[in-house]
């Protein structure tokens, strides 16, 4: 069920988190917004209300294991209580290995991994305390299979399909009654792309989002149906992408 469950999204100010956010809200979910950019935030949580939705905002760095705490306290403040987060943030700035982009790496090692870890810390004594609770995160299809200009990106988004199976294992063995879901998209039309800074990579990219991308509803709707199961029911797993994309 939808109705009422508080809903943390993490990278809601565009893309995915976004799309998440609004379909979570007109189906009667409390959704509360973080990211880094303010005014995005703002404009969606007042385009939820002017719908009729509930939603708060959170100026949100994932990077940074206080605002994640924040955020969890946040929600608590503005609606009682946690029921899901969404741990989505994150960044692909594509570029061959022999192009030593080695500050890009080390950031999204930053925002793809340790935000993950940073935001499951935050929520993860409030779940264990209320015995329920479900974690929901977006990995990728890189996250599956390796491709060139994609190992630093994909190793996170591995990284997260281990961790989140983890998570799943352990709280089924200690019966705190977490659910986890871990999603992955292929090409989907959002605002990733203007994060590549390798002129190669970010030609390759847009030919390849212009011919087979698809809208981000539709992963909102994929993230909708997992919250939406009964709580003794765990989905764990979810690939999503274009009809016409050999991914
Ligand atoms: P967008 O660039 O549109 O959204 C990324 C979101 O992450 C933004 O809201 C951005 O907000 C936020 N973000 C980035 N860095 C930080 C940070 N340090 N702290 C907090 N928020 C941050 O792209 P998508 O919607 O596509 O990306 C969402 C997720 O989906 C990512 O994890 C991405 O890897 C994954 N994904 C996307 C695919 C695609 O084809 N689009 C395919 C597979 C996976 P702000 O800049 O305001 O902080």
């Amino acid at each position: 069920m939808i109705q009422d469950k508080v809903v943390i999204v993490t990278g809601a100010s565009s893309g995915i988190g976004e799309a998440t956010a609004r379909l979570l809200a007109s189906k009667g979910a409390r959704v509360v917004l973080g990211a880094r950019r303010e005014d995005q935030l703002k404009k969606l949580a007042e385009a939820i209300q002017s719908a009729g939705g509930q939603a708060v905002y959170q100026v949100l760095d994932v990077t940074d294991p206080a605002d994640n705490t924040r955020i969890v306290e946040q929600a608590q403040k503005a609606f009682g209580s946690v029921d899901v987060m969404f741990l989505n943030a994150g960044i692909m700035p594509t570029a061959p290995l022999s192009a030593l982009k080695t500050d890009e790496w080390n950031q999204t090692v930053d925002v793809n991994i340790k935000g993950v870890l940073h935001g499951v810390a935050a929520v993860l004594p409030t779940f264990i305390r209320q015995k329920h609770g479900h974690i929901i995160t977006t990995s990728s299809v890189a996250g599956l299979k390796a491709y060139p200009g994609g190992a630093v990106y994909g190793g996170t988004k591995w990284f997260v399909r281990d961790f989140m199976e983890v998570l799943r294992i352990e709280s089924a063995q200690e019966g705190t009654n977490i659910r986890t879901a871990t999603i992955y998209p292929a090409a989907i039309k959002t605002e990733l792309l203007g994060g590549i800074s390798h002129p190669g990579s970010a030609e390759a990219m847009t030919a390849l989002y212009r011919q087979h991308g698809i809208s981000a509803d539709r992963v909102a709707s994929v993230v909708a149906f997992a919250v939406d199961q009964p709580d003794d029911t765990n989905i764990t797993e979810f690939t999503v992408g274009p009809t016409t994309q050999p991914w």
